[in-house]
């Protein structure tokens, strides 16, 4: 008999990319074999995102989409509803659309491929949205996607800023065990992987609900890790970070230089309503903190424009800030309303139009920084990671460096490996240089290389 086959289509963020790494292995230790379309799929998976209407106005989109697939191939395609979305709205969303059969939300994605055979056996669509029990995935080494791995060392976030959906969606934070999260890097390496990178809402919170290690104190333990040889994180929240933090950061050689720090507003007034809980000063603390003592790391972040009752003065306080800190690159959004949320109650909101401009604004002023920041790379050698193939030439591989930028080189080094590049030209967030060979070490930059990364977002703007 055919083996069934699984297709995931993953929306949002890296937790929920790392989430379907470890559907897909539950589908295919129960025989399935992965499609490369979910148009002949048996099964298809939308693991969702709800951080802001529009990524649930496309998952809207796509299920009309599998319904007519459904309907061609009659009735032989089973949905299942996942992550976010689900959580939030998966009843309804169910009762709109027949042809999911399993929903399941934040906390039983393991669970998807087991659900689906229950259904094929009792004909009873699944539903799994309770909230009381949550396990970490027991999958180790196996989760290596090629040399890197994306690793869960926290999930769920307790910090309820006044915007965010997450915290209703995802729960509080719980720390998976630390020699846990050892074990599993260490599998990973064993594996050939080479870059892993930590993830969590809130990574400077890790041990704080367990009463485990703190983050940095697994950094170091992960540092040593024999084969890894970059570690990277998401994300860092301003209020949790500070110059200690930085300053052990700066010590661990292997801890890529490229620091995620979402600042979300220029303006006092906002962070608060915000809920926040830093102000602008501290943020400028923790910026200069890594630029003294990691004077090589990239700094990027995240911003909103349009937080109910923001005035143009708060938003040119954005801009200014934005300016003076000269963030290597930013993901820029437009404030979405969500439900469950404390700011819903606030009443002054700002217009579409307005916060549109606003938007077009901060897009257009950090695209010039970060292509500055860009350029100040050509000439210098960096050390970057061979990531894969480039999708326009077979002869490019596309690289990423410490800081997280993008590289794209003419070389025959297979994925996996490091070089010496000399930067020669930007076009855009993508930087192209000529190899100067492999690089010997696994060390982040060379000494002449300095600065930045490459990122960004219609009701976001990517720069
Ligand atoms: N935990 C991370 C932190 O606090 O920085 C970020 C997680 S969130 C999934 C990613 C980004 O989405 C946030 O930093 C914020 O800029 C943006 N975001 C979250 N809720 C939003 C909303 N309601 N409207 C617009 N942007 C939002
Ligand atoms: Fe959302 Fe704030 Fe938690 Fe980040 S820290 S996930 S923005 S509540």
């Amino acid at each position: 008999m055919k083996p069934k086959r699984y297709y995931i289509e993953t929306y949002g963020c890296e937790m929920n990319k790392s989430d379907s790494v470890d559907i897909a292995l539950t589908f295919q230790a129960r025989g399935y074999e992965e499609s490369a379309s979910g148009d002949d799929a048996d099964v298809v998976v939308l693991n969702t995102c709800s951080v802001r209407e529009h990524a649930a106005e496309r998952i809207i989109g796509r299920l009309g989409y599998y319904r007519s697939t459904n309907r061609k191939r009659e009735g032989e395609l089973l949905v299942v509803l996942a992550g976010c979305m689900a959580q939030e709205q998966g009843r309804r969303v169910m009762e709109l659309f027949p042809e999911i059969k399993v929903v399941t939300g934040t906390y039983h994605g393991l669970r998807i491929a087991e659900a689906v055979q229950q259904y094929g056996e009792t004909g009873n669509p699944v539903v799994l949205l309770d909230r009381e029990h949550y396990d970490f995935s027991s999958f180790r080494g196996q989760r290596a996607q090629g040399h890197s791995a994306w690793v869960n060392i926290i999930v769920g976030c307790s910090n309820f800023c006044s915007y965010c959906i997450v915290p209703h969606l995802r729960g509080p934070e719980r720390s998976k065990p630390s020699h846990e999260v050892i074990e599993e890097v260490r599998q990973l390496a064993e594996r050939g992987v080479v870059q892993v990178t930590l993830l969590g809402q809130n990574v400077n919170a890790y041990g704080k609900d367990s009463g485990d290690m703190g983050f940095v104190e697994l950094l170091t333990q992960i540092n040593e890790i024999e084969g890894i040889k970059w570690i990277r994180f998401l994300t860092s929240h301003p209020r949790d970070f500070d110059e200690e933090i930085v300053r052990l950061l700066a010590g661990l050689e292997k801890v890529c230089r490229h620091i995620h720090l979402p600042l979300q507003s220029g303006s006092d007034r906002i962070l608060k309503l915000m809920n926040r809980q830093y102000d602008t000063h501290h943020f400028c603390s923790m910026v200069d903190a890594i630029r003294t003592h990691m004077p090589d790391a990239s700094i990027t972040t995240d911003l909103i424009v349009g937080f109910p009752t923001e005035k143009e003065e708060d938003f040119r306080m954005t801009l200014d800030l934005v300016r003076r800190v000269w963030f290597d690159d930013a993901f820029t959004y437009r404030y979405s309303a969500r439900p469950f949320t404390e700011a819903l109650r606030l009443e002054d909101t700002v217009d579409r139009e307005t916060a549109g401009h606003r938007l077009d604004e901060l897009i257009e002023v950090q695209r010039g920084l970060s292509l500055q920041k860009n350029r100040q790379e050509i000439g210098k050698t960096v050390v970057a990671l061979v990531e894969g193939q480039s999708k326009k030439n077979v002869r490019e591989m596309l690289c990423r460096t410490g800081q997280n930028r993008m590289v794209v080189v003419c070389t025959d080094e297979p994925a996996g490996g490091f070089l010496n590049i000399q930067i020669e030209e930007v076009s855009g967030n993508t930087l192209r240089g000529v190899e100067l060979g492999k690089a010997g070490h696994s060390y982040i930059t060379d000494a002449a290389c300095f600065a930045g990364s490459g990122m960004a977002s219609e009701e976001s703007g990517r720069t």
